[in-house]
Parts: C-alpha cells; structure tokens; sequence
C-alpha cells in the first residue's frame, strides 16, 4: 500500500521506507507536489496537520508529515517551532547553534529536549504521535555527523552528541525515531 511522507528530504524518505517495508513510502515529488508547504503555526502538531492536511486535502491520499523543534529549559521552551529559522530567515545550522550558544552563555541550567510531532490522515481520521528525546546543550560544538543542532545536543545517558553517533545509534534514541516507532506500531495494527 501506499502512503505519503509530506517532505522531499531524501534522509528522511529512506528512514521512514526503511521503518515501514510493508508500505511503499513515497516523498512529494514523487506524487508531482513541488511546491513547499508554509509551516505557519505556532507549535509543531499544527505546522505537522497543516502540512498532512494539505496533501490530503489536494491530492487524495493517505499520507503522514512530521514537525520537530529542540525546546530549551532556560529558554522557555525556545527555539521550539522556530528551530528551523532560529537566528532568522537566512539562518543555516551554523548561525542557529551560535545564537544558541550565545543565548545560553553563562546559564548553568542546559536541560534541553527534541520534539517531533507526526500527523497522520488515514482514509478520514487524524492521529498524531510524538517522540521526545531529553539530554543538553554543550557550550560548544562536538563532532561532524548528522544536521542542525546535533553538534551541540547530548542526549542523557550518553556522553556524545548526536553529531558524534552513527545514524543508526542516533535512531534508537532520537525524537525522530521514537515518534516513527508509534507511527509504524500503529500503522502494523491497521493492516493487520
Ligand atoms: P524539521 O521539522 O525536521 O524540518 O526540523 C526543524 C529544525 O529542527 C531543523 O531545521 C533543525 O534545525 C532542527 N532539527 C530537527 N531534527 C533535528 C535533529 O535530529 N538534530 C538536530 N537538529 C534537528
């Protein structure tokens, strides 16, 4: 059967088909959807909808989306749904972690989570499951693996950042890969 992922992130495709094998996971572009979907909520299950939503709504399918921000203790929560464009529209990876770092200069509390929010549409009705993946800031960075904020982030229990981790290693544990988790977990009792 098929089903959409509302992204064209190759990465993200090839983990989403990896984790579903009896779907066959396909992005976008691949049902002629090119144009990027505006994520104009103000918290990560509603950019997560909207984006399920419109795909549903334009093309007829069964189809899932996801949204993720990393929330600061001592930031009040922030950066959060705004993770992407942190340090502004022209903002890259780069210039996120440095306002991040620059945020959190001299706060001792560094208790910070990801939080990825995946919408589902499966023929009419809506599900949403979440993945949380605790752990802290550094005050700077560490390691060359992975994107975003991973050179910064260690997740408890572990004395590496993610940007140290295989993808695999980073799967098992992350926010990412424990919302994806729920979401085949409930996609297996549906089929069968
Ligand atoms: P998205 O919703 O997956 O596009 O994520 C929004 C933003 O959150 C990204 O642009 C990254 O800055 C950050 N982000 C999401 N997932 C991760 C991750 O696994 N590691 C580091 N940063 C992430």
């Amino acid at each position: 059967m098929k089903i959409v992922f509302a992204t064209n992130n190759p990465n993200k495709l090839e983990e989403a088909q990896e984790l579903l094998p009896f779907f066959n996971v396909v992005g976008l572009k691949d049902i002629g959807c090119n144009e990027d979907i505006d994520e104009t909520e103000n918290t990560l299950e509603g950019n997560a909808i909207l984006k399920a939503k419109f795909v549903k709504e334009k093309f007829s399918v069964n189809c899932f989306s996801d949204d993720t921000g990393l929330e600061v203790e001592a930031l009040e929560g922030a950066p959060g749904v705004y993770s992407a464009r942190y340090a502004g529209e022209t903002a890259n990876a780069d210039k996120n972690m440095n306002k991040l770092l620059d945020a959190l200069k001299n706060k001792t509390n560094r208790k910070a989570q990801f939080r990825t929010v995946i919408a589902l549409i499966f023929g009419e009705e809506l599900f949403t499951f979440e993945g949380v993946c605790k752990g802290k800031i550094l005050e700077n960075r560490v390691g060359e693996k992975g994107f975003g904020y991973d050179p910064v982030f260690v997740p408890d229990g572990f004395s590496e950042t993610f940007a140290e981790m295989s993808m695999e290693e980073k799967g098992i544990i992350s926010h990412r890969g424990k919302a994806i988790k729920k979401l085949v977990s409930f996609l297996l009792t549906i089929r069968y």
